[in-house]
């Protein structure tokens, strides 16, 4: 398992991780920020490396 971060300060509210991986993130109803539902993954959850990888803000990572 890895470590899921997710940087509210960073993020822009874009929603690309949301629509990516949805079973990891969300966005805020309020704010629109991003929500961490889970913070750990699976070595080989993709979709979470994919959402990592998208996000215009460079807001998430693996800790
Ligand atoms: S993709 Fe990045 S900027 Fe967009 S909502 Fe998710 S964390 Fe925020």
């Amino acid at each position: 398992m890895v470590k899921i971060v997710a940087d509210r300060e960073r993020c822009a509210g874009s929603g690309m991780c949301a629509l990516t991986a949805p079973a990891y993130f969300d966005q805020d109803d309020e704010d629109g920020l991003v929500l961490l539902l889970a913070d750990e993954a699976a070595d080989d959850a993709g979709e979470v490396a994919d959402a990592v990888q998208l996000c215009p803000a460079a807001a998430l990572g693996f800790a």
